[in-house]
């Protein structure tokens, strides 16, 4: 047998080991942890609608209509009205032929790449991409080519030299960076090599594009440019779950392909209707889209006055880079004693010398919050790797 608790004890040493936080209460800026109040800055809630009434309130109005639990797969007997109505919703929504609903982003993305790519066929994928397309490549049995993070002309390069069946995924926003995919670039590199393009956008919908249509609405692109878009609904959306949207050939493909959506329980038809709820708030609610952005510059140009290295980001996700994992850790404990949360990112999740600390902004902050993490930033500056001493 594998030595599990020396693998335990070597991640430990090198400042790897992860910790589960326990939480009391809802999910808001403020919260209770350990019996301590600390102002969040971690959540990717991005909007603050996890605890909008009117979301709770058609939680709570669906339940003795639709029941609590899925019961069984779609494909058995858990396809729900409520599911149908939200995957019209999500249709409409994004702007695309047809959508279902997954259980979570992680599934619809290892359901998807792997439905829709096979062995003899070749996948290009972002070196940044999230786990659940890492783990969706894998499954798909397909080779995989990576590729530098959004570096077109590499890509191009790689796509040239390929034969057969293609597919190209990328995140839109990306987790762990905050800059948005070179979505237009993209759309034209598959187009002229005849590669089917995903986008996992489950950082961008929400937050990004007119109506909070997400990262490729924002660039104007349609259906035709990126056929295959995923969403996850647990995040800017407020509530849980996925959905993966395009042309309706391909979701007709999926419903008999993709393992994640074929061989779980539905989710709870209950969190289908507050999801609906929360597209009608996402779609009219453009100052709270206004007022994270407010916060977003707030935040960019005191933590840069601070002289902290950040990323080109404009999104809620903000990074402050540190380099290793120690120095990553004991900024983000000496903030803790501060009263502040902002976890540290550490590898593998992010590359080997690139710990840091992910800022997430939302809607549900105050100016006065984001004045309090950069007091707070300030009054630790000494502890951060990155933080480069300003000319005078
Ligand atoms: N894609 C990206 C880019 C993500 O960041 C995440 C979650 N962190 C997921 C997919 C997975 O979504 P979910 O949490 O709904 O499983």
């Amino acid at each position: 047998m594998r030595d599990f608790a020396a693998e335990l004890e070597q991640r430990k040493q090198s400042g790897l080991h992860r910790h589960r936080r326990l939480i009391s209460g809802p999910q808001q800026p403020s919260l209770t942890s350990d019996g301590q109040s600390l102002l969040s800055f971690c959540s990717n809630d991005y909007l603050g609608l996890a605890n909008h009434p009117a979301n709770i309130e058609a939680f709570v109005n669906a339940l003795p209509e639709t029941g609590l639990g899925g019961a069984a797969s779609h494909l058995i007997c858990g396809h729900h009205d409520a599911h149908h109505r939200l995957e019209e919703r999500l249709a409409a929504f994004t702007q695309r032929s047809a959508a279902l609903f997954f259980s979570t982003g992680y599934m619809a993305n290892m359901g998807a790449i792997s439905a829709l790519a096979g062995r003899g066929d070749t996948i290009f994928s972002d070196r940044l991409n999230h786990a659940s397309i890492i783990d969706g490549c894998i499954l798909s049995r397909a080779k995989v080519r990576r590729y530098p993070h959004s570096d077109m002309a590499a890509l191009e390069r790689m796509l040239d030299e390929t034969s057969g069946h293609k597919l190209v995924v990328t995140d839109g926003v990306f987790s762990m960076d905050g800059d948005i995919a070179p979505l237009r670039e993209l759309a034209a590199l598959c187009k002229t090599h005849d590669a089917l393009l995903v986008v996992d956008d489950a950082h961008g919908v929400g937050v990004l594009g007119p109506q909070g249509r997400g990262s490729v609405a924002e660039l104007g692109l349609s259906e035709d440019d990126v056929p295959v878009l995923i969403g996850t609904l647990g995040k800017a959306v407020g509530t849980s779950g996925a959905f993966v949207a395009g042309p309706q050939i391909l979701m007709d493909y999926l419903v008999q392909k993709a393992r994640t959506y074929i061989y779980t329980t539905a989710m709870p038809p209950a969190i289908a209707e507050a999801t609906v709820a929360s597209l009608d708030l996402i779609e009219r609610d453009d100052e709270r889209r206004a007022h994270l952005r407010d916060l977003i510059e707030r935040f960019r140009r005191g933590a840069a006055n601070l002289g902290y290295q950040l990323m080109p980001s404009d999104t809620p996700i903000q990074p402050i880079m540190v380099g290793d994992n120690w120095s990553a850790l004991a900024l983000s404990k000496a903030l803790e004693q501060k009263g502040l949360l902002v976890t540290a990112i550490r590898p593998p999740t992010v590359p080997e010398g690139e710990a840091r600390l992910r800022v997430t902004l939302s809607a549900a902050h105050t100016r006065a919050d984001v004045d309090r993490l950069l007091a707070g930033l300030s009054a630790c500056r000494a502890l951060s790797g990155s933080v480069v001493e300003q000319s005078a």
